[in-house]
């Protein structure tokens, strides 16, 4: 059985909210939101669910619960009834901690939503300030809290490369979301124009990174849910999430690969430590199936610098069962 989002993007229309990265805003203000295409919408995706498929309808795109309450109301109405017909199991959304409280989160359950998708970003309050996002850690805290208690499952939305964040407090907020959160999704900052953040860039009250320096922090991230065996659902923006082409994007390092770059910096550590005790040439390495490529590099970039490092002639890799983001050296 495999599962399935049918996204519906909800633009978040009248955010009163100022974070410096965001270009939600820019978007949705020349964009209406038609209600009426939204069930049109669905009806097309549940048209392509196979049989045995779970499917799930999820409300991304702003702060679901912080949109006109009547809206979401009947948004949520809709979508409960594709649960009654038995076309999907359940509903999802994505908001924000200073969204959540105790009659929002009875009104999510009541028309079936399992699982809360929390935009935390940072906890450093110095981050979130820096950011400009309008609420601080504890508020996170708190609804990370209400949500795990009202037995939803939770995925925490963390960024790296924030105004004022250090690899230490990128680590710290990864570790938090561990304590409460079922999955993780993280976002290495994109510094899109005419945002306050290109803007802080322009004046130098922000350095925007590197490619390198973004994929080293994401890696060191993911590190952490990969410890507390959090899987991490999805590293980057998705198509549509505002990234259309890469026009968009005013400086700084990211590309669209930026989640595959992080798996393979992750899988160079791990076949590095394995190959600074070998003394052959050769090497064949285990890897998870379904990760010989992520093994490999971007562009087989591991195997290239793999190669130089360790004066190795051939690396074959093979797929076993074992552990995600693991590697053996099975033969030589
Ligand atoms: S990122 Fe911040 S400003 Fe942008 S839509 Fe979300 S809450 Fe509003």
């Amino acid at each position: 059985m495999s599962h399935k989002n049918i996204p519906v993007f909800i633009p978040h229309l009248g955010c009163p909210n100022d974070c410096v990265f965001c270009n939600q805003r820019k978007i949705t203000e020349h964009l209406s939101f038609d209600e009426d295409s939204v069930k049109d919408g669905i009806d097309e995706a549940v048209k392509t669910l196979l049989p045995g498929d779970d499917a799930e309808i999820a409300f991304f795109g702003g702060s679901f619960t912080g949109i006109d309450r009547e809206l979401m109301i009947r948004l949520l109405r809709l979508g409960h009834t594709y649960i009654e017909r038995g076309a999907v199991s359940s509903l999802r959304c994505s908001t924000r901690p200073d969204y959540i409280d105790g009659e929002i989160l009875d009104i999510l359950k009541k028309y079936g939503v399992k699982t809360v998708e929390l935009g935390i970003q940072s906890t450093d309050d110095k981050v979130l300030a820096a950011c400009r996002r309008g609420h601080t850690a504890a508020q996170s805290f708190t609804a990370m809290k209400m949500i795990k208690d009202a037995g939803f499952s939770l995925i925490g939305q963390m960024m790296t490369g924030l105004p004022g964040a250090s690899p230490g407090s990128e680590i710290q907020t990864a570790e938090d979301i561990c304590r409460y959160a079922d999955g993780a999704r993280i976002y290495p900052v994109v510094v899109f124009k005419d945002t306050e953040l290109a803007f802080m860039a322009e004046a130098g009250a922000y350095k925007p990174y590197t490619l390198e320096e973004l994929v080293t922090r994401t890696a060191d991230v993911k590190e952490v849910f990969i410890k507390h065996e959090i899987p991490t659902i999805r590293v980057g923006l998705q198509a549509n999430e505002g990234l259309t082409g890469g026009d968009e994007i005013a400086c700084g390092g990211y590309d669209e690969a930026i989640g595959e770059r992080c798996d393979s910096l992750i899988y160079y550590r791990r076949i590095s430590a394995l190959l600074a005790d070998i003394s052959s040439d050769h090497a064949v390495i285990a890897v998870p199936r379904g990760h010989i490529s992520r093994a490999a590099g971007h562009k087989k970039e591991n195997k290239t610098r793999l190669y130089a490092q360790f004066g190795i002639k051939d690396i074959k890799f093979i797929e076993k069962d074992m552990p995600p983001y693991t590697a053996e050296i099975i033969g030589r």
